[in-house]
């Protein structure tokens, strides 16, 4: 079967003088997925590998460059799934993972729980080997003076990937700061499965952006799928 991509990086209003090096970010993440695939590698692999490169990237809304919470702090989501098995992991307001998608996965491959959140999650890390990213780390001066001026708007550069792979299987991973000037504890869509990411191989997969609020509510990728 031939292996199929989707990448995204977010819905909203984007900021037009980020628009080339948004592209050259999907472009990259797109290119190091779409490697994992061309060699026969997991769907799941390559949802995974994609939304890290994009995590990377200061310019989206996830992992570092991750917008900020009313009290100027970074609380991450990220979730992920394999549409074969149904195995699934996600992490809610995680603040010292450089890259949440990667702790949604090592969960998923634990097997025991399916979703963790706040101190708990990064307490689960540590456990994992994730090394503590500090808040300096993954707060970019974007983002900071974003937050100086307290804007309202929703914010724009949450990622995710569908992924199809040789052998017919799907697989989904979405990765997000939430939106902008959040209450802390906010959880969005972004790490229910069901609202912000699902994948079943008989069906298809889906990864959600937008305001989670309403996403949660119509479980809109579930049902999209
Ligand atoms: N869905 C994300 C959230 O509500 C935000 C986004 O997609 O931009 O946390």
């Amino acid at each position: 079967m031939s292996p199929s991509l989707i990448l995204h990086g977010g819905a909203g209003a984007q900021d037009p003088t980020l628009r080339d090096v948004r592209l050259q970010g999907l472009r990259r993440a797109f290119d190091a997925a779409w490697t994992i695939l061309q060699h026969g590698g997991a769907a799941l692999d390559a949802a995974v590998r994609a939304v890290v490169e994009l995590e990377n990237e200061p310019v989206f809304n996830a992992g570092v460059g991750s917008c900020l919470t009313e009290d100027g702090d970074v609380e991450m989501d990220a979730s992920v799934m394999e549409g074969t098995t149904f195995r699934v992991g996600a992490v809610g307001a995680v603040r010292t993972v450089r890259n949440p998608v990667l702790l949604a996965k090592a969960l998923l491959e634990t097997e025991r729980h399916v979703f963790l959140v706040g101190d708990g999650a990064d307490r689960f890390a540590r456990t994992q080997g994730f090394p503590v990213a500090m808040r300096e780390e993954l707060r970019t001066e974007r983002q900071l003076q974003r937050w100086r001026v307290a804007q309202t708007k929703g914010e724009p550069g949450t990622v995710g990937a569908v992924a199809l792979d040789k052998t017919g299987h799907l697989a989904a991973a979405t990765s997000t700061g939430g939106i902008f000037n959040k209450q802390s504890g906010r959880i969005g869509d972004s790490p229910i499965i069901g609202a912000g990411t699902y994948a079943d191989d008989t069906l298809g997969a889906s990864s959600a952006t937008g305001q989670g609020e309403a996403i949660i509510r119509t479980m809109l990728t579930r049902t999209a799928v």
